[in-house]
């Protein structure tokens, strides 16, 4: 019988530490967003990454319950090594795990909303920086009650192609209605939150600022980021990345594409502009796979999400 011996090479997904890179190939090897060890065991962790394959929200195409694995698997470029633009190995600052996927109760959708809070609110009380991988977008706004539970009221952070403020009825629930939602429960601060890529007309604010799309554009990326500066200020905020803010030329695979959105490179950078805000958890939301194209979209999620663990390991750095 041969021996087995040494170090598995690659498969970080399931042998590596909490922190340090990973010698995986991008082809192969077990998936997991980072290449971060999977584990339920968060104590002691920056930072947990999990998905919520959820989709049953949607007013238009389905599909956004692929997006967890869609993105995990385009993340698998960034392992570990230094990264750009901060030349930083964000793992050699944060101890971060892959904590798999929401357990949903299949066609209930109160159910699968009162699941996703009550597993993010476990996440949270171990102090850990949650980032979520959606999922439609009403996933959001159970995310929203278990961080607002442990941070109290949060400054929303939007960027989206629609408001999603509009009103499903009593007891309605939708992709398109969870921030009027979250507003009617208290969850947001209004006054410090702003919505940025809109170009869709809704029939409320909610007292949210409104930077749409042409006047983003107008503004450029240094003045789109003064601007969301300007409204957030110094308080905590909750940042919630529906991938629709980018132009279906960058971001195919969503369910309810509007054209004229932002390019990938330009959101990069706005974001990079944010690194400091004081933001306490994220998702990206509305990846949906079946409708990508080469993984455009959800290569485009990945980078999102990297760039932003690279702002909590500068952060941390202080
Ligand atoms: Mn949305
Ligand atoms: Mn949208």
């Amino acid at each position: 019988m041969t021996e087995i011996t040494g170090k598995p090479p690659i498969d970080h997904a399931f042998t590596g530490d909490r922190r340090g890179g990973a010698a995986d190939p991008t082809y192969a090897g077990a998936l997991s967003f980072m290449r971060r060890r999977y584990g339920k065991d968060v104590a002691g962790c920056d930072l947990a990454i999990w998905g919520v394959p959820f989709d049953l929200a949607v007013t238009n195409r389905p599909g956004a319950r692929f997006g967890p694995q869609a993105i995990r698997r385009a993340s698998a470029i960034f392992d570990g090594d230094p990264q750009y633009p901060s030349g930083l190995d964000p793992f050699a600052r944060l101890q971060a795990v892959d904590y798999g996927d929401c357990a949903l109760p299949r066609g209930d959708l109160r159910g699968s909303a009162k699941a996703i809070e009550i597993e993010a609110a476990g996440i949270l009380a171990t102090g850990a920086h949650l980032v979520t991988l959606g999922g439609d977008h009403f996933v959001t706004l159970p995310l929203l009650r278990a961080h607002v539970a442990r941070h109290g009221k949060l400054a929303l952070i939007q960027f989206d192609a629609h408001q999603d403020t509009w009103d499903d009825g009593p007891g309605g629930i939708g992709h398109g209605s969870f921030v009027l939602e979250a507003v009617r429960e208290g969850l947001i601060d209004v006054e410090r939150s702003i919505q940025i890529g809109i170009r869709t007309v809704a029939p409320r604010d909610c007292g949210i600022a409104v930077l749409d799309a042409y006047a983003a554009h107008e503004l450029g990326v240094a003045g789109t980021a003064r601007r969301i500066r300007e409204r957030v200020r110094e308080g905590a905020a909750y940042l919630t990345f529906d991938i629709d803010a980018l132009d279906p030329a960058f971001a195919p695979g969503t369910g309810t594409p509007v054209s004229g959105g932002f390019t990938t490179i330009e959101v990069l950078r706005i974001l990079r502009a944010l690194g400091d805000l004081d933001i306490r958890g994220m998702d990206v939301v509305e990846v949906c796979p079946p409708y990508d194209h080469a993984d455009v979209t959800a290569i485009a999620a990945a980078t999102i999400v990297q760039h932003h663990i690279q702002a909590l390991a500068l952060r941390k750095a202080g």
